[in-house]
């Protein structure tokens, strides 16, 4: 479901991208993409990211059963929290029988980032 989901957005997104040449993601975002976490979206401390390497990706599509995608896009982060990182592994080594959600984060491209970017419009403490 949550891949359907994705994909007419991403499909929407390719649209809108093809009518208008200049992206609108040209500027920069208030907040880095990649501070943030791609499965759970939440803000990461320095501390707490981890790079999304091959293994979470496996990980990542037997839980979700969706693949972690976009990795080549400036509006998707390229980070992952310790805490769905290590939750991903202990799944995957049965010290853990879920994640505490069900549904990752859906990354689409932001219109503008006024009102319509996730990195923009969250507060980081
Ligand atoms: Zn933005
Ligand atoms: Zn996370």
């Amino acid at each position: 479901m949550t891949c359907a989901v994705k994909l007419r957005r991403v499909f929407a997104a390719s649209c809108w991208r093809s009518s208008k040449p200049r992206s609108v993601t040209a500027r920069r975002c208030k907040n880095h993409p990649d501070i943030f976490c791609y499965v759970c979206g939440s803000f990461a401390i320095k501390t707490q990211r981890r790079k999304i390497i091959n293994d979470l990706r496996n990980i990542y599509k037997l839980y979700f059963d969706c693949p972690l995608g976009d990795q080549d896009k400036a509006w998707v982060p390229q980070t992952i929290c310790s805490a769905c990182s290590n939750g991903l592994r202990d799944w995957l080594n049965k010290r853990k029988s879920s994640m505490p959600f069900a549904i990752p984060m859906v990354w689409r491209e932001q219109k503008n980032h006024y009102n319509d970017c996730y990195f923009c419009n969250v507060n980081v403490r």
